[in-house]
């Protein structure tokens, strides 16, 4: 345990101030059924006819985005509920996201993918190593052929990735021949794109 906190501690995550409250009750238990019971009463309004549209994303689009909790993909790009299937992983990459994609354009019809990796992502702070030093702290071992495995895919510029990962795509057999797809890197301190490729 000391050495995960260690390792923890050493990354850029031990300076955040919003830590959670990990003690107390969980949102699951304590406001999650309050919370839905007010967000049906508000889903004409907010989802309504665009909910309850046809599955196919109606512009067609497979946006390709980090988990970020601070990314709202919809809302940077302008599209609304129905618009585009939105895969998220851990900094947006495309070889994570490839079964979700293969799906989305072999059986909804997607043609236009957009990659979107950030500043200040978790995982151009993240280790691996460290990651994997962690996990074996805490695991038997019996596990550890598992962690040998654990692979963040972890970068240093957003740029840079965002571009590896557009090339993946372009390259990859798999990936539509009639794809249109461009990559973005999305600044935090102030919701701009600016186009990498
Ligand atoms: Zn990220």
């Amino acid at each position: 345990m000391t050495s995960h906190l260690t390792s923890l501690a050493s990354t850029a995550y031990a300076k955040a101030a919003n830590q959670p409250d990990l003690k107390g009750p969980s949102f699951a238990d304590a406001e999650l059924a309050v919370n839905n019971s007010n967000f049906i009463k508000t889903y004409d309004v907010l989802v309504g006819d665009k909910g309850r549209a046809h599955l196919m994303p109606k512009r067609g689009i497979a946006v390709i985005c980090c988990m970020d909790a601070r990314l709202d993909p919809n809302a940077m790009l302008g599209l609304e509920v129905g618009d585009a299937h939105i895969i998220r992983n851990g900094g947006g990459r495309a070889a994570d996201a490839l079964r979700s994609l293969i799906g989305s354009q072999e059986a909804l019809q997607t043609r236009e993918i957009i990659v979107i990796h950030h500043e200040d992502c978790g995982f151009s702070h993240a280790s691996t190593t460290v990651v994997q030093k962690a996990l074996k702290a805490r695991t038997p071992l019996s596990a550890h052929p598992f962690v040998d495995a654990v692979s963040l895919q972890e970068f240093s510029d957003p740029r840079e990735s965002v571009q590896e990962d557009v090339a993946f795509l372009r390259e990859h057999p798999l990936v539509h021949p009639d794809s249109k797809i461009s990559g973005w890197v999305y600044r935090v301190s102030n919701g701009e794109l600016l186009r990498a490729c």
